[in-house]
């Protein structure tokens, strides 16, 4: 199935709102076997619109919709649309009940006449309940195209996907689509992609494609068959072979990041973190804690940024810092081992180095020690991570945690 994502709204043409519905959807539909072919914005405007529609419908048959289903005079994607594939917009009584009873209950504004136009549907649509704010959304076939419309806040536009046009699309082609994820940290997209180039080019079902991913690949193998059980079955020796091809690089599969695994792992086991931060500026902090549970772990930390606050804090020896340098192996080493200390915690990580622009006259831009220590050891990576200061400081991030995988799955931590 082929699909253009259709997103109405002036002001994604105008730049003040980023079409982030787009990009979302279509991870989505991707997941779902569903081929994007085409992303179009169009303004409220609707001749334009009209034209827009027109070329969708000779090139996809699927046009997904965002934005416009609301009750102001600019939103007119269901009229369009409705007029382009010759259907009427009839009264959906549930929804404007539930219109009536919402303005009700959510006392802030108050009802108007033009919030029942939400309520008009095209005849015979199937109609998406919005259970995240008012306008409803639908989807029809007609003419050999299905057309979905979806509300534009993505608040509204991505859980009504998930809950309402994933199970249509799903119904449309009476299989199951399964795919895995298979996360791989420690070599490029195109590294990864020329060791399978050869045979991607040749599977269909199921299928493998590379997604570079913050310093990160993700590959994603995905089967359609009439179970889930056998597109799973179909899906198991390309996980198997990747994994072999990979070895240890390959972090986990269907796992959300580096240290969403961490954290699992560092829970079962009653471990605890601590990280002491100098390029990263709390970084390594702020991901491990967008977490939920990370309070089980994380006991806390230290932005170490200047030689004192690094001595005073971590009790580094001033004169180990003057003859090594901020930014060597001795000074990740000794904030590391600083930090669990300080805290009392199980493991301590650190990051030292030149997030760049500006250089310190010795090292490199992206010269960078990440550091790893346990009660009885202490490993530290060296890094050359080139230049681009918000990359590097995600990169020393990931490789902190990419040691500390290591370490909880036994695998050698200082190469990667
Ligand atoms: P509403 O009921 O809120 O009016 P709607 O379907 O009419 O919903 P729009 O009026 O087109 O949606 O957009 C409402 C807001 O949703 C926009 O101001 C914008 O902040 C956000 N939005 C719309 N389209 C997109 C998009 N494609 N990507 C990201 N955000 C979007």
């Amino acid at each position: 199935m082929n699909c253009e994502i259709l997103a109405v709204g002036t002001e994604l043409l105008l730049g003040n709102t980023v079409n982030t519905d787009a990009a979302d959807l279509s991870v989505l539909l991707s997941g779902l076997g569903v081929n994007v072919f085409w992303h179009s914005v169009v303004g409220d405007n609707p001749a334009r619109l009209r034209d827009a529609v027109a070329v969708a419908r000779r090139r996809a048959d699927l046009i997904v919709t965002t934005g416009g289903l609301g009750p102001t005079y600019d939103d007119l994607t269901k009229t369009v649309l409705a007029e382009a594939f010759g259907l009427k917009l009839v009264l959906h009584q549930d929804e404007a009940d539930f219109l009536r009873d919402w303005f009700a209950r959510n006392g802030t504004s108050p009802y108007t006449d033009n919030n029942l136009q939400q309520a008009y549907l095209p005849e015979g649509c199937t109609v998406f309940h919005n259970d995240w704010g008012t306008a409803p959304g639908c989807a029809f076939e007609a003419g050999g195209v299905h057309v979905i419309m979806l509300p534009g806040p993505p608040r509204e536009c991505l859980p009504m996907f998930k809950a309402c046009a994933a199970p249509y699309i799903k119904a449309l082609s009476g299989e199951v689509i399964f795919s895995r994820q298979i996360r791989v940290f420690g070599m490029g997209e195109s590294a990864i992609e020329a060791l399978f180039r050869a045979e991607m080019e040749h599977m269909a079902n199921p299928s493998l494609a590379t997604y570079a991913k913050f310093g990160e690949v993700m590959l994603r193998a995905t089967a359609k068959a009439p179970t889930e059980a056998e597109a799973e079955e179909l899906c198991r020796p390309v996980v198997e072979k990747v994994k072999a091809a990979l070895g240890h690089r390959v972090y986990g599969v269907d796992v959300d990041s580096l240290e969403a695994l961490c954290l699992e792992s560092m829970t079962d086991r009653g471990l605890t973190l601590s990280a002491a931060e100098s390029l990263t500026g709390g970084l390594i902090g702020e991901r491990f804690t967008a977490l939920p549970g990370a309070s089980a772990v994380f006991k806390g930390g230290a932005v170490t940024y200047c030689d004192e606050v690094k001595a005073a804090l971590l009790c580094i020896d001033p004169a180990l810092i003057a003859e090594k340098g901020a930014v060597s192996r001795e000074v990740a080493e000794a904030m590391a081992g600083g930090v669990r200390r300080a805290v009392g915690a199980d493991l301590g990580l650190s990051a030292t180095g030149l997030a760049g622009p500006d250089g310190d006259g010795v090292h490199p831009v992206g010269t960078v020690y990440v550091g790893l220590a346990d009660k009885d050891r202490v490993w530290v990576r060296e890094l050359h991570l080139g230049t681009g200061r918000a990359r590097v400081r995600q990169a020393a991030a990931s490789h902190a945690f990419d040691m500390l995988r290591r370490y909880l799955q036994g695998l050698p931590i200082e190469t990667w």
